[in-house]
């Protein structure tokens, strides 16, 4: 992991003590987001930096396109979540589960956010995605929905889920 290429670095060694606002944009291939993910990814982070600590405010926004569970339209699905992160040069502070306080590297410096994004972005897509229903329920989708289909729609997986299952099981 520490050989990885850091594909969202955020440098703390060259920043002075205060606040700092940090922009990025990738392409969701380059973070090993799914199929699903064809737009840039924009983050967006906001960090203050301490002495002995540096908490980080990390806004992700893009677009996903994640098939209709009925007709297998594309459904645009809007991405746009934050998530808090605080990382310490103090390691005698006992490490704790709950709160999600990390270890600076003091041989290099430069924190990685590319899990951290990837797993947000993910955590925005419903198990479960449709065109839409109107107001009596009816489905809004705009293509028919053969029984064929939709029986097989329940069956697609993308590889490529499969390789970030099997990321996760490392951590
Ligand atoms: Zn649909």
């Amino acid at each position: 992991m520490n050989s990885k290429h850091k594909h969202i670095p955020v440098r703390l060694s060259g920043l002075a003590d205060g606040p700092h606002a940090l922009e990025y944009e990738v392409a969701p291939g380059t973070i090993e987001l799914p199929a699903h993910f064809r737009s840039p990814v924009s983050i967006d982070v906001a960090l203050d930096k301490a002495l002995h600590q540096v908490a980080l405010r990390v806004t992700v926004r893009t677009v996903a396109h994640v098939p209709c569970d009925r007709c297998l339209d594309d459904v645009a699905v809007p991405v746009d979540t934050e998530f808090l992160l605080v990382y310490t040069h103090d390691n005698s502070a006992p490490a704790s589960e709950d709160d999600d306080v990390r270890q600076i590297n003091v041989n290099d410096p430069t924190i990685d956010l590319t899990e951290d994004v990837r797993d947000a972005a993910m955590l925005c897509i419903p198990m479960r995605v449709i065109c839409g229903e109107d107001e009596a329920g009816n489905a809004l989708c705009r293509r028919p929905i053969p029984d064929a289909l939709r029986a097989e729609a329940q069956h697609r997986e993308d590889p490529r889920w499969d390789k970030l299952k099997s990321l996760k099981l490392d951590q």
